[in-house]
């Protein structure tokens, strides 16, 4: 298998693509897809982004990226105290940081509420994914407002995005059909821009990428990821690929479309009937947030901070 550029020993097919490329090739391709969807796509605004990291191929992928492109990104992390896993992605974490010389805001939940993620699932009678993903949605958003970022950028890549929506298709979830895009608008100083500049990129691509750039992370799932149907829809939709190659990008980029034209009609936003919390001022849906209730049911002292990581000084 030759690559279609330089003639060399290609290392990786793509089907979607109709090409094979070399590594050095195929780095270049890949780069350049991030730098068009960034820039077609408006996703920075020419604001200075923060890159939420979990210390998995696609967040690390995503920060290394930015500014290899010479876009300056510091990162957010948060440390879930879910033994060795979390241990192990704080310290792939701390070697990008150090490797491209950034700083990452740690927010460590056992410093701060008094338990782990499993503990919080528990105060907060939810499952730890949906209690994870609200301490990490909150994290998010205060740092990139406190510390005067203008967007968080996460590494969902195009398999997690096909395979939300085709879920959400399946049960017809309406409420959470429209809500995913590429970004999600700034909203009253509270609410940050988010915007996701891997959409578009394979797993297996993104994954392909941080081997040839030698990018060390975290090769585990988290363990508390039960998450069954979204690994089956991510394998049908593959084996469809196999099929029929170029069919995964047709199906988000078919939805983005139907998006626009959607919101040409009516005026959505995930702010919506959100007022604020009057213990911290960040977007609520009752009198307080949900970060700002946990921390009045755990027993602890403790005020939100988060930890400056800071490469140059360690
Ligand atoms: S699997 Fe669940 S608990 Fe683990 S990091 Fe993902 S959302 Fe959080
Ligand atoms: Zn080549
Ligand atoms: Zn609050």
């Amino acid at each position: 298998m030759k690559c279609k550029v330089c003639g060399r020993e290609a290392v990786i097919k793509l089907k979607a693509y109709n090409t094979s490329l070399c590594a050095d090739d195929f780095i270049s391709f890949f780069e350049k897809r991030v730098e068009e969807t960034i820039r077609k796509y408006s996703l920075l605004k020419n604001g200075r982004p923060i890159v939420a990291v979990s210390g998995g191929k696609d967040s690390l992928t995503l920060w290394y990226i930015l500014n290899k492109l010479g876009v300056a990104a510091d990162g957010i992390y948060v440390n879930l105290g879910i033994g060795e896993y979390s241990l192990n992605s704080l310290e792939k974490v701390k070697k990008m940081a150090q490797r491209l010389n950034r700083k990452v805001y740690i927010f460590d939940v056992c410093e701060i509420v008094g338990k782990n993620i499993e503990g919080i699932a528990r105060i907060m009678k939810r499952v730890p994914c949906s209690a994870c993903g609200m301490v990490k949605r909150y994290v998010m958003n205060r740092v990139c407002l406190d510390m005067g970022y203008d967007v968080v950028l996460t590494g969902h890549n195009l398999d997690d995005e096909a395979s939300a929506l085709f879920g959400n298709l399946l049960y017809w979830r309406e409420g959470y059909l429209w809500k995913k895009d590429l970004t999600l608008e700034e909203k009253d100083g509270r609410l940050s821009r988010k915007a996701k500049p891997l959409f578009l990129c394979s797993e297996r691509e993104t994954a392909a990428y941080a081997i040839v750039s030698r990018i060390d992370y975290i090769y585990e799932e988290c363990p508390l990821s039960f998450d069954a149907k979204s690994l089956v829809y991510k394998e049908v939709l593959n084996r469809i690929e196999e099929i029929s190659p170029g069919t995964k990008i047709a199906f988000v980029k078919g939805y983005l479309k139907m998006l626009k034209k959607r919101k040409a009609f009516e005026e959505e936003g995930d702010g919506k009937g959100m007022g604020v919390c009057e213990v911290c001022g960040y977007p609520a849906r009752g009198l307080r947030c949900a970060m700002c209730r946990l921390m009045e049911k755990s027993d602890t002292s403790k005020q939100i901070a988060f930890i400056e990581y800071n490469p140059e000084e360690a």
